[in-house]
């Protein structure tokens, strides 16, 4: 057949394809014995990490080749291709994809649409993560759906695991339970181990180590407008840490306890925030407003650092996310409420979204002829719906609040007796 796309291991393994991959994994996969310790995992995991370096990067290396020739057909080859050289300066970010092998279509339509209206003039890197081996056939489709370089590992056992203090027959029946609610994948523990990694671990991955940025996308997203800035930078340059397009309200069932053990971690570790009272109703509870972590572009070093490290563990060790169904997206938000300022948190009414049925586009940018959006004909905006946060968001009075707020509210709460804590 016609040359497919070679993918060559990131680091010291032989470059050539093994002719039965799949078999081959296998074997790979049976030899591995997991143990708890990350930097075995890291060893553990290389024979996993694939990685495809795109025509955009290697071409434009060649192009500033010392040698006129190299650097001619490096620059006729950027032609026929039709590679945009890269607006500079690149900031140091990636796009991060944690997917299933069957999704694959789907992510190429989303894929088709963020390199259209966005990173063909970039090219920022994709990483790619499954709690599985990625299949041949996923791996040489995407990496062959763009020009930018791609990289596909797999996840660290740890990250994605029923940890030893989780009482593992509770844990069922608490699914047992969500599920005879009716609760939106109320029992599924692979949903609650994805949200759970995206709480506490996919910052953590060796692979995003040396990494500033990234860009969280969801197999079957949708994009509709140009984005004609590079969104990293524009956090990087005005200080943001975390962004967001849709707000919206959490389903209370799957939090039950999630408000009370933040509150507990923040007293405890005297955290203050001018952004917190976007979160918090008149009577001290959640206000169930967060902001919607399928699009998500935020500072890695953020979650990395030792304040949102101990979040995580307080929650972790709590076992909401076990026992009850604690989404990524409300852990997140309410850390950015804990931690960060509200001008740390940036609004991107500019990128036309949709996840699910829900779709924010701009209404004033419909005939902007910079972002040529492209929403469906009749759309509801959600951030019309009622349960869209953004009107909150955009009316709250930042102010300060501080372990006193957080006292004031853990005594509100304990007076209505809805406090679950000892
Ligand atoms: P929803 O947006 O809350 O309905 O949840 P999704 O089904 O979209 O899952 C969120 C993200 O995690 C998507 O990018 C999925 O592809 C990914 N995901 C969910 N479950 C799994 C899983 O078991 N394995 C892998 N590799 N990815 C998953
Ligand atoms: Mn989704």
């Amino acid at each position: 057949g016609p040359p497919s796309v070679l993918l060559t291991r990131l680091e010291g393994w032989p470059t050539s394809f093994p002719a039965n991959l799949t078999e081959y994994r296998e074997s790979v996969l049976q030899e591995m014995e997991w143990t708890s310790d990350l930097d075995k995992h890291t060893a553990e995991i290389a024979p996993w990490v694939w990685h495809h370096q795109g025509d955009a990067d290697r071409l434009q290396l060649l192009a500033q080749s010392a040698d006129p020739e190299t650097s001619r057909k490096a620059r006729e080859e950027m032609w026929r291709l039709k590679i945009m050289p890269t607006l500079e300066p690149r900031t140091n970010a990636s796009f991060v994809v944690l997917i299933r092998n069957r999704e694959m279509n789907e992510f190429r339509a989303t894929m088709r649409q963020l390199e259209d209206r966005f990173n063909h003039k970039f090219h920022y890197p994709y990483l790619f993560l499954n709690d599985e081996p990625f299949t041949d056939e996923f791996m040489r489709t995407i990496a062959a759906s763009t020009t930018s370089n791609v990289t596909f590992a797999l996840i660290p056992r740890d990250h994605w695991s029923v940890p030893e203090f989780i009482d593992e027959s509770q844990a069922l029946m608490a699914r047992h339970k969500m599920a005879a609610d009716n609760i939106i994948y109320g029992g599924s523990l692979s949903y609650r181990h994805m949200c759970r990694f995206n709480s506490g671990f996919f910052y953590k991955h060796p692979l995003l180590k040396d990494i500033d940025w990234y860009w969280r996308v969801e197999p079957g997203v949708e994009f509709y407008c140009d984005l004609d800035y590079d969104p990293f930078k524009y956090m990087q340059d005005n200080g943001k840490l975390y962004s967001f397009v849709i707000t919206l309200k959490e389903l209370e069932p799957t939090i039950p306890s999630l408000w009370d053990h933040a509150l507990a971690h923040m007293l405890v570790n005297n955290r203050s925030s001018d952004l917190m009272p976007f979160f918090v109703s008149p009577d001290g509870g959640y206000n169930l407003c967060h902001f919607w972590s399928n699009f998500e572009i935020a500072s890695l070093n953020w979650f990395r650092s030792p304040a949102y490290e101990s979040f995580f563990q307080s929650l972790d060790r709590a076992g909401g996310f076990f026992m009850e169904r604690w989404g990524d997206a409300p852990v997140h938000s309410i850390a950015a409420g804990m931690l960060l300022n509200h001008d740390q948190v940036h609004f991107f009414d500019d990128i036309g979204y949709k996840h699910a049925d829900f779709i924010h586009c701009n209404r004033g940018s419909l005939a902007d002829p910079i972002l040529k959006c492209q929403c469906p004909l009749a759309f509801e905006n959600f951030d019309d719906n009622e349960g869209s946060c953004l009107p909150k968001f955009k009316s709250f009075k930042p102010s300060l609040w501080t372990t006193r707020d957080t006292a004031e509210a853990i005594r509100m709460a304990r007076g209505r007796r809805l406090f679950k804590l000892a």
